[in-house]
């Protein structure tokens, strides 16, 4: 799968735009290969995407169901607000009564099926009952239809509701069971080998020592894969050395989608790319104009001569944590939904409204995504409002871990104006 590269700009890297195009036509690429397919409980199925339609087994609602407490009966003798006898009753669980006789009406539940005859159903509260007779109190009228879901309204049996590529939440989850679903089939999660390097890194249960940092990395993107679709392979993390990568790139060889971290800026120990060289890597992109994450790198490395198996994509990502994270959203992301099967793929955009503060000047000519709060609880027909997290550069872990979104500022913009309509990655 060879791409082209797009032209780039004069300053040789692409735009994010650009970038963004690239992977999208990649992971579009990818998708076509249908992942292999499990057969899973429906209580193990969160979040996991469906291999096979969810298939409805039999008309919903089954039958003419109720949607309120009150009376079975026909609108045309019910809106003269004559006085009806009740024939009947059902609750909900019961089989359909009736049929209604001219004349009269049913006691009815919500849930419960509708007697043949009828044709409306009249609310407790707008009748006037005894144990014997219900009269529809003026000046309500009643039309044929009210209060009832007809048999098949919402699904006839045998449509597919659910389409492959969907994925199980707890809508799609109550759907499949009321279709009878006890197993679904899901694709397999790929599996994302995590390659976390620098040697500045110590395990998260050692105390560093002057210099050294913990690796947050390495959690942070477990659970961003995990969030994703993907089955995360967190790799012991490697330093900064020529053999310790080619080892470890060697052993990331069988993985789905492969993330490194760190080590792909310019400076004298950034050595991800040269050893991605050497394991055969095709670069796609090397560097997009934006921040944070402009040095991010994606490619694909060919399994090898004997492998019919698609080549392993792979995104480099710089180490600072707010980088790893925005590139991992933006590209990251939608590789490894195309990977998972998933129908709809990211990133995913929505507008908000710039809070009237503090303004975040930078220059222009890379587009910027920057740590921000999203308040989606403002005032009925308002834009939510995003507002930046002050921070102190794309180190600022606990600044990124105060946000909810990114605010994006484009290319061409220096800062975002204070009551303007601006949008926000989310996460
Ligand atoms: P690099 O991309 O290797 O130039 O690293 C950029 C910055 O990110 C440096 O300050 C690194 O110490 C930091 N960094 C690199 N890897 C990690 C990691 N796994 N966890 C946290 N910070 C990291
Ligand atoms: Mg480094």
């Amino acid at each position: 799968m060879q791409l082209m590269k797009p032209a780039t700009s004069s300053s040789g890297l692409l735009s994010y735009d650009q970038a963004a195009a690239l992977v999208a036509d990649y992971a579009a690429r990818r998708a076509e290969d249908p992942p292999v397919q499990d057969e899973i409980r429906l209580e193990q199925a969160l979040g996991r995407v469906l291999a096979r339609p969810i298939v409805a087994d039999s008309d919903q609602p089954a039958f003419a169901r109720s949607t309120r407490d009150g009376f079975a009966c026909r609108a045309a003798e019910a809106a003269t607000h004559a006085r009806l006898a009740i024939g009947g009753a059902t609750h909900a669980g019961l089989a359909p009564g009736g049929p209604l006789p001219p004349g009269t009406a049913w006691e009815i539940m919500t849930g419960a099926p509708v007697p043949a005859g009828a044709d409306a159903v009249v609310m407790l509260e707008h009748v006037e009952a005894t144990a014997t007779h219900v009269r529809l109190l003026p000046p309500r009228g009643v039309e044929a239809g009210e209060n009832i879901v007809a048999q098949g309204a919402q699904a006839r049996a045998g449509d597919a509701l659910l389409a492959a590529g969907t994925v199980l939440h707890a809508a799609q989850i109550a759907l499949a069971a009321a279709c009878g679903y006890e197993r679904v089939s899901v694709f397999a999660r790929p599996r994302v080998a995590i390659l976390c390097t620098g040697d500045e890194l110590v395990a998260v249960h050692a105390a560093p020592a002057p210099g050294q940092i913990r690796n947050s990395n390495g959690p942070m993107l477990a659970a961003l894969v995990a969030e994703h679709g993907g089955d995360p392979w967190l790799l012991p993390a490697a330093p900064d050395r020529a053999e310790a990568l080619d080892a470890a790139l060697a052993e990331a060889a069988t993985a789905d989608l492969l993330l490194v971290t760190g080590g792909v800026s310019a400076g004298k120990f950034d050595l991800v790319e040269p050893a991605l060289a050497r394991a055969g890597a095709r670069f796609h992109f090397t560097g997009v104009r934006m921040q944070p994450g402009k040095p991010v790198v994606f490619g694909d490395v060919p399994r090898g001569p004997g492998s019919h198996a698609a080549a392993l994509p792979f995104l480099g990502l710089p180490g600072n944590p707010v980088s790893s994270a925005v590139t991992f959203l933006l590209f990251g992301a939608t590789i490894l939904a195309a990977l998972a099967g998933r129908g709809e793929r990211g990133p995913r955009f929505a507008l908000a409204r710039m809070a009237p503060i503090v303004d975040r000047r930078g220059k222009a000519g890379l587009t910027r995504f920057l740590p921000a709060y999203c308040s989606f609880r403002g005032p009925e027909g308002a834009l939510p409002e995003a507002a930046f997290v002050p921070w102190q550069g794309s180190g600022d872990l606990a600044a990124m871990a105060r946000a909810n979104c990114f605010l994006v500022i484009p290319e061409d913009q220096r800062s975002l104006e204070a009551g303007a309509t601006v949008r926000i990655l989310l996460p």
